[in-house]
């Protein structure tokens, strides 16, 4: 190999001895005779070797070959620092991987999932996980917290299922501020103690009305309005409202075998968006629901219901309140006086909704999103690094 070129490779050192077989390759670096060591402590060449070890590590792939180095790492003897181990620019302290391997991780790990990337560089899973661990913790970048003003915040299971952890975005921004372990109302104090002297900034701040946060929030943040969010109300009404009918439909249903089948496999029709439906499924949709009366008088509540949430005034949204209230009244269905009735003690954050206009379609996004990365992360056990992705996944928006 030309030396000039391995300097550029591996400033410091020239390669001495090449060994390879078919899928690897291994270099034995030699310490090149024109430059002196660099002590670590003070960054100044050394004269003085004191001792020298030989570390492995590995390197980029080279040629698509496994490539390890052997490297005579030395220890200088330095008159300001005493012994230290020389300094290298491209093999950080105590690692064993070059940067430019570290580097090609980092760049990989973005994208992939850290299976594929242990697999692609033949490192160890840990090994790429600690390093995109690293990479996100110094890039992630700390809220403003003087510029946070209206909070949404939602809870997301971890480990399938079983245990919760809960997400805090700035509703302007849409950065994800804060997440943490847990879903009760003492899990969310130490963003509040974060928060600190500005809580008393907070305006609003939008949930799931089946949470206990309002009581955090209003324990630190007195002034601030709890915000019912749609999403959440939809969600419920789809499954409290929409499945229960269905379900008692598909019973009454028992002696017609086909149209018994045909409820009973709408489920995914009825709970979607109307305008997420292409034009077949919208006819599907519009034959279910004239052949099944309940259907149509929840399918049409569940839209008005919807339609509280864009009232142009808090006033407006209370007209369209009593409307839906007094048309579940009269449908007569159990199901859905039961919902309603529910819903009542809630009013008072379901109208604020009209006069805060809380986004909060941005929490199905969020949502969506922490399912793939909970999918690109499986098999962890590291919340640390799972709470970091997510953060890293919602930056400020300008
Ligand atoms: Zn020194």
């Amino acid at each position: 190999m030309n030396p000039s070129l391995s300097r550029f490779l591996w400033e410091g050192f020239l390669p001495a001895h090449y060994d390879f077989d078919s899928q690897s390759l291994h270099i034995q670096l030699k310490p090149d005779p024109a430059m002196l060591p660099v002590c670590s402590g003070c960054s100044q060449p050394q004269g003085a070797v004191h001792d020298t070890t030989t570390r492995r590590v590995r390197e980029a792939d080279c040629l698509g070959l496994r490539t390890w180095l052997s490297i005579p790492l030395r220890r200088v003897a330095c008159v300001d620092c005493g012994v230290r181990v020389e300094s290298l620019p491209w093999l950080a302290r105590y690692t064993r991987i070059t940067t430019r391997l570290h580097s090609q991780v980092e760049a990989l790990a973005r994208v992939l999932p850290i299976k594929h990337v242990a697999a692609l560089t033949g490192l160890h899973w840990d090994t790429v996980k600690q390093i995109d661990k690293q990479r996100l913790a110094r890039e992630v970048q700390d809220p403003d917290w003087s510029r946070v003003r209206r909070l949404v915040m939602d809870e997301f299971a971890i480990h399938k299922g079983h245990r919760y952890a809960t997400v805090i975005i700035n509703a302007d921004n849409h950065q994800v501020l804060w997440v943490g372990m847990g879903n009760r109302r003492v899990d969310i104090r130490p963003f509040f103690e974060e928060l600190g002297t500005y809580c008393h900034q907070i305006e609003a701040v939008a949930m799931d009305m089946n949470t206990a946060f309002d009581l955090e929030v209003k324990r630190h943040c007195p002034q601030a309005e709890v915000v019912y969010d749609l999403f959440h109300v939809v969600a419920k009404y789809g499954r409290e409202v929409i499945d229960r009918v269905r379900v008692d439909r598909a019973n009454e249903l028992r002696e017609d075998k086909p149209a018994r089948k045909w409820v009973k496999g709408s489920r995914w029709l009825l709970l979607r968006n109307r305008s997420n439906l292409n034009p077949e499924q919208r006819l599907s949709l519009e034959e279910l629901l004239q052949a099944n009366h309940p259907l149509s008088v929840v399918y049409v509540l569940g839209e008005q219901l919807r339609a509280i949430w864009r009232g142009n005034s808090i006033w407006d949204a209370f007209k369209r309140w009593r409307q839906w209230q007094r048309q579940v009244d009269e449908s007569g269905l159990a199901p859905l006086a039961l919902f309603a009735k529910r819903l009542k003690p809630y009013l008072r954050g379901i109208l604020a909704a009209a006069k805060y206009r809380l986004h909060t379609s941005c929490i199905e996004g969020i949502n969506n999103k922490i399912k793939v990365i909970k999918r690109m992360a499986y098999g962890y056990r590291d919340n640390d690094y799972f709470f970091l992705k997510i953060k890293a996944a919602f930056p400020a928006n300008p």
